[in-house]
């Protein structure tokens, strides 16, 4: 089929590429031209595993190409998705903007039946929206506007769309339901997973499914602070919880919070669109609150340590990126900890983080003061000289298997919080650290 994707991030470029490695033509727009110049010179502009090879393959046997123009991508395209931004706005709604503006300029240029499908996150109601801004725009055309959510995860994003669990299709067409299931066949086993609903119904699973996780993530936290306060291990609680198969083990690895750009906007956006609706959506509303308190808990336990005066102590960071395998920054608990001790006056920070490092410089959400103060090292080993407390944020596993050699000989201070509990509290007590983990 002829596809084209609007909007080549995270969900945009790894669909665009997952519909070429399986021999469909596909055209990617975006409008960022230092993005398409390292796209178009077979590098991916995030860091994700087995991109580049697939960018440099389906780029040369012509299966995807990456421009700026969309009028000759709507004209080519018989399905275009759109994969654009829908950040939270400051009243934690989503913005939809990016997907209006672009609805509107694809509706100058329909001539003829087209597929619009929104795999943006958005809330209930946006493919309506989107509809009617089309026709405002062109009312002749003709086209059909579906729901379909993307549920990737970024650090195994490319087998996620390859190898879907399940593709939700929402939509009230015919021809536009014939022609996504046509086009998905290829990447389930059973014809089952593909799950087909109405519009809203579709919108609203995205939301559900990413806001049960971030609570689930909570829950496991708050259980965390119960084994804290009674001497009991979090990580034998979630195995006795996890193996329960109504229960599951997934997320529920107790840490400093969950981060990224998708749950802690998902949840605000789901709790604006319900309140704008008149309901209370309670529960998800202390999921919000919890997880904020919880991307700064190493830190009190450091006011306990040292009082709220930071100014004697050398810091260093492990772990830039929400979670491991992703140079994705948004939403970091490390900017949030990174932004409270230099709050403390702290005498210096270095951080180090395997690929987001970059990223971190320009995308995290910390001023560009907070940002000139840290020492950006170029190991996770040179973070460790001379500093009194290291704080691990990311449970990379690079640091998980540290040489505990080095780490017992050069950390001067002794002192480890791992929010990510990546290691044993024994061994640390042998290598004579004081070691402070969460829920253990
Ligand atoms: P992103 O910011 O990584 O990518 C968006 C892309 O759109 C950028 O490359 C940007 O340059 C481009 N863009 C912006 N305006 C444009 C325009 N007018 N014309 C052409 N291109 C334009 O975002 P993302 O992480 O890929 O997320 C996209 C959507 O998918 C969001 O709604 C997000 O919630 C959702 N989503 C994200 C993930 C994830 O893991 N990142 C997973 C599932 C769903």
């Amino acid at each position: 089929m002829k596809i084209a994707v609007i909007g080549t991030g995270y969900v945009g470029l790894v669909t665009g590429i997952g519909f070429a490695e399986k021999g469909n033509q596909v055209i990617c727009v975006d409008n960022n031209q230092v993005k398409l110049d390292v796209l178009r010179s077979g590098k991916s502009p995030i860091w994700e595993k087995g991109l580049d090879e697939l960018i440099v393959k389906n780029s040369d046997s012509g299966n995807i190409v990456f421009t700026d123009d969309l009028q000759y991508a709507v004209e080519e395209s018989e399905i275009i998705f759109l994969c654009l931004p829908t950040p939270p706005r400051e009243d934690g709604s989503a913005d939809l903007s990016y997907v209006i503006t672009v609805s509107k300029e694809i509706a100058r240029h329909i001539k003829e039946y087209r597929i619009i499908v929104n795999k943006s996150t958005v809330p209930v109601g946006s493919t309506e929206i989107v509809r009617n801004h089309l026709l405002e725009y062109n009312k002749d055309c003709n086209f059909d506007v579906v729901s379909n959510p993307e549920f990737l995860k970024e650090g195994n994003a490319v087998l996620d769309f390859m190898e879907p669990e399940r593709v939700v299709i929402g939509t009230s067409s015919n021809q536009a339901r014939q022609k996504l299931v046509e086009l998905y066949l290829p990447f389930v086993q059973n014809e089952n997973q593909i799950l087909l609903m109405d519009e809203k119904s579709s919108e609203l699973t995205k939301y559900a499914a990413n806001s049960f996780l971030a609570t689930k993530i909570t829950f496991i936290n708050q259980i965390a602070d119960l084994c804290e306060l009674n001497n009991a291990d979090v990580e034998l609680v979630a195995k006795g919880i996890g193996l329960d198969s109504r229960i599951g083990s997934k997320f529920l690895k107790a840490g400093i919070g969950y981060g990224g750009s998708c749950f802690p906007k998902d949840v605000s956006a789901l709790i604006n669109y319900s309140d704008g609706i008149g309901y209370d959506f309670s529960i998800l509303k202390e999921v919000q609150a919890e997880n904020t308190r919880r991307k700064i808990k190493p830190i009190h336990k450091l006011v306990e340590l040292y009082g709220d005066d930071f100014s004697s102590l050398k810091f260093g960071v492990w772990g830039l990126a929400f979670k491991p395998e992703t140079d994705d920054v948004r939403e970091a608990p490390s900017a949030y900890i990174i932004r409270e001790l230099m709050d403390k006056k702290a005498k210096s920070v270095l951080a180090f983080d395997p690929v987001a490092m970059d990223s971190f410089r320009e995308f995290a959400n910390l001023e560009d003061e907070y940002k000139s103060r840290i020492d950006f090292v170029s190991s996770q080993y040179e973070v460790l000289d001379d500093i009194d407390v290291l704080i691990i944020c990311t449970e990379w596993d690079e640091f998980r298997n540290a040489d505990r050699a080095i780490l017992a000989d050069k950390l001067k201070g002794k002192v480890v919080f791992d929010g990510r509990n990546i290691w044993r509290p024994e061994e640390m007590l042998e290598l004579g650290i004081k070691y402070y983990s969460v829920g253990r």
